[in-house]
């Protein structure tokens, strides 16, 4: 069976439009499930219309690659950490590059061949081969620096912007003489540079800003599968391609502005130390300074007589998997008509909407979750806030501390509530480095050990009738 080409076009429509509700739907946690399906349905209706187009001349590699990397997908879908979810996007958009530089570079040659070769196509080649390269080194380094397999820390060097502005111009001349005379030479020369120059962008920039830059390959490799839609003549891919730039640049947009950064500060700035905070140097001069800490029976005492707790989730509950033992927690809290609620800031954990889904995973109700600006007042008026493995997002540095990293990214009040206790098992510094201004607050303590274990021992202490 072959579809004519208007029944793929209508179907190729019905897919772009699940697309559009499917970014809609993941908009909000309540409504993520539904867009995940739309998307999924949409992506089902897509392959089929594509697999069934007259353009499609056997079905061996094609079934072959689907198996291949359906299993290899299923696999990593499986068993892929939460806090691994950025380096496995990471290595995601890697192949989408990949796969455009390969498209490009095949029709090029099939349509040199066939002597079909034209001014438009070879522009869009060129463009493909060169976003798709840079998308594809620029992934690849990414993935390493987000694994551990790579030092995360930024990489600089004198005269690197330069060398890097050298690298672009050359590549751009190639891939116009690429674009002008066909020359094999030059598309060679050219695809070099656009791996090279995918390091040399990606290499210097600091582990911290990983997830915005992830975020920007992300939208590199929709420009490269537009690009490749054009060069195959298909809609849909120009469609998606687009949808995933725009999206992908929106993305980086909002997380440089819960930041309090430009992007540029993040291309160029190398921000921050390795991934997972510094040396524990600032701890020991922190207990010089008299931080304070507490025990899990402390905490539960003041809790559980308290009219309300808020608890912010910060990157610690992720690696802990604190979330379903913060759920009893809660609920055995609510039986002693405690008010519970969750604050989250929008860059809390290490991707957008991180703490969401861990919340939404243990049936925490959507209603016992708030965004930082509904949140806010209320902890002046909070007995006890609870803060789970977070750290930089409550930092008053970034209010007070003209000199810090975070200076100027909007925080969580929680320094203005009656009690504060930090879960957290050393006295290491959050993603940006720098020490935490609310640890020598008088109201604040430190509770120290594993964030799973603690709330858990929260849990056993509330069942067992607390004090
Ligand atoms: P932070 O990285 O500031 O702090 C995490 C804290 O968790 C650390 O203090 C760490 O302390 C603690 N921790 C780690 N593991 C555990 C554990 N098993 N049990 C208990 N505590 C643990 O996290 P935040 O969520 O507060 O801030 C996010 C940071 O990431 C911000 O700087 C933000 O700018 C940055 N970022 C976020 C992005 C996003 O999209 N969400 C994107 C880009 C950057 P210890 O090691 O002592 O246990």
């Amino acid at each position: 069976m072959t579809l004519s080409h208007d029944v793929q076009a209508i179907a190729y429509l019905i897919s772009a439009t699940l697309f559009v509700l499917s970014l809609k739907g993941l908009t909000h946690p309540s409504t993520a499930r539904r867009g995940n399906t739309l998307g999924m349905a949409g992506m089902a209706i897509a392959i089929i219309a594509t697999l069934l187009g007259a353009e499609v001349q056997s079905y061996g590699f094609i079934l072959a690659g689907l198996v291949a990397g359906g299993l290899i997908g299923a696999v990593l879908a499986a068993r892929v950490q939460m806090t691994a979810m950025p380096q496995l996007v990471a290595a995601l958009h890697s192949f989408v590059g990949m796969a455009a530089v390969l498209v490009a570079i095949g029709t090029f040659l099939n349509r040199q061949a066939e002597g079909t070769l034209n001014a438009v196509l070879m522009g869009e080649l060129s463009a493909g081969i060169v976003i798709g390269a840079i998308t594809f080194t620029g992934s690849v380094i990414a993935f390493g620096k987000l694994q551990g397999l790579i030092s995360g820390a930024p990489v600089r060097f004198a005269g690197q912007h330069a060398l890097n502005a050298v690298i672009a111009i050359v590549t751009i001349g190639f891939a116009v003489h690429f674009a002008m005379t066909g020359s094999e030479l030059s598309l060679i020369v050219m695809t070099l540079l656009a791996f090279l120059l995918g390091l040399t962008l990606i290499i210097p920039i600091g582990g911290a800003d990983m997830p915005v830059i992830v975020s920007m390959l992300n939208s590199y490799s929709g420009w490269a599968a537009a690009a490749t839609g054009f060069t195959l003549h298909n809609n849909l891919l120009i469609i998606v391609g687009a949808l995933v730039g725009f999206s992908g640049a929106i993305l980086s947009y909002i997380m440089c502005k819960a930041m309090n950064r430009s992007i540029i500060n993040v291309i160029f700035g190398g921000f921050g130390s390795e991934s997972g905070g510094g040396e524990d140097s600032a701890g020991a001069a922190a207990a010089e300074k008299g931080v304070k800490s507490a025990s899990v029976e402390d905490a539960v005492y003041w809790m559980e007589d308290a009219n309300r707790v808020i608890i912010v989730p910060g990157y610690g509950m992720a690696v802990a998997q604190a979330q379903h033992a913060l759920k009893e927690m809660m609920e055995l809290l609510e039986a002693r008509d405690v008010e519970v609620k969750f604050a989250v800031h929008p860059v809390a954990g290490r991707m957008p909407g991180h703490m969401n889904v861990l919340l939404a995973e243990a049936d925490i109700p959507y209603d016992h979750v708030l965004e930082m600006d509904e949140i806010n007042p209320e902890f002046a008026s909070t007995d006890v806030v609870l803060v789970v493995g977070a750290n930089d997002v409550v930092n008053p540095a970034a209010r007070t501390d003209q000199s810090s990293p975070i200076y100027g990214m909007p925080i969580l009040d929680a320094g203005k509530a009656k009690n504060i206790y930090f879960l957290k098992r050393s006295m290491k510094p959050g993603y940006s480095g720098v020490d935490n201004l609310l640890f020598y607050q008088d109201n604040c303590s430190l509770v120290f050990g594993d964030a799973k274990d603690t709330i858990e021992g929260m849990v056993t202490s509330l069942k067992g009738g607390g004090h």
